[in-house]
């Protein structure tokens, strides 16, 4: 049943417009800010996770989420004593509309530095334009946000004293990005530090092509090495705190059930970091294997 269960969230999850987008009221519904570490807060909605990392010298926000979401963010940074104007950079998960259409009005309203992954500069600098999806009705355009540094794969972004990784795991987008982090969680002895890991994205829909049949290439050249790419470098990731671009990926609303209580010891899931890993590899591969057969 579990696994049903999460077969179809990653199938949902990875936003089919078609499927959840506007419809998804969990994209825009608020949710009270929370702590997960000493300097890392929830400052997103119900599934649209955005998180705020703060350091001495501004803070650092992943995922501006959709056009209507800076108000949302906003209120959650405020709430938790943070001033907006301290955010100096923006990242983001994948330049997918549902984590970066927030992104101009953000950028506009604290001039953070926009750091984004080689393979989503351009689609984030055309505001979609250049997905390798578009046109589609499942890839909402929104404001071009002009990228002030392009990373690439394994490179660190530091702020004060706090260094992020960025992971390149491409496939759902071509620079789709995973996050990691070592910090310390309130209430445990100190000097014990956890890997904190922020998937990005492994999801597909329909409208992906992993196999060339004529007249029709695949979605880019590429894809299927991205993402198997994907799979090994995320099974390799040690990971303590599992946590991702939507919330239903870590099981977010479940798990906040035990927070008052449990604290933020509640996102410590190795167990179920390697299950969502894995579970999404047997999608994918059973998926390549029916796009094979179709196209002999
Ligand atoms: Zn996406």
């Amino acid at each position: 049943m579990r696994a049903i269960l999460s077969s179809l969230l990653l199938l949902l999850c990875c936003c089919p417009k078609a499927l959840v987008a506007e419809a998804n009221p969990a994209w825009t519904t608020p949710i009270a800010p929370f702590r997960i570490a000493d300097n890392l807060y929830y400052v997103g909605s119900e599934d649209l996770a955005s998180y705020l990392v703060v350091t001495p010298k501004g803070n650092i926000l992943i995922n501006a989420n959709l056009a209507s979401s800076p108000k949302l963010i906003r209120a959650s940074v405020e709430k938790l004593g943070f001033r907006w104007s301290d955010t100096k950079i923006l990242l983001n998960s994948q330049a997918h509309f549902d984590h970066v259409a927030g992104a101009a009005e953000i950028v506009r309203e604290t001039h953070a530095g926009n750091m984004v992954m080689d393979g989503d500069a351009s689609v984030m600098e055309t505001g979609a334009r250049t997905d390798f999806l578009s046109p589609s009705p499942n890839i909402d355009r929104y404001a071009p946000v002009p990228v002030d540094r392009i990373l690439h794969d394994g490179e660190a972004v530091s702020l004060g004293n706090v260094t992020l990784i960025a992971h390149k795991t491409a496939g759902h987008t071509r620079g789709c990005t995973t996050w990691t982090m070592r910090s310390h969680l309130p209430g445990e002895p100190a000097g014990t530090m956890r890997n904190i890991v922020i998937v990005g994205g492994v999801g597909f829909w329909s409208e992906y092509h992993f196999v060339a049949t004529p007249g029709h290439p695949v979605s880019y050249p590429g894809i299927v090495q991205d993402f198997q790419h994907t799979f090994s470098e995320l099974q390799a990731l040690p990971c303590d705190i599992f946590l991702g671009a939507h919330g239903v990926y870590f099981d977010m609303l479940a798990k906040l059930k035990r927070y008052p209580q449990a604290g933020p010891g509640v996102f410590i899931d190795p167990a179920g970091y390697q299950a969502f890993v894995a579970q999404a590899q047997e999608t994918f591969a059973k998926a390549l294997a029916k796009q094979k057969a179709a196209a002999e």
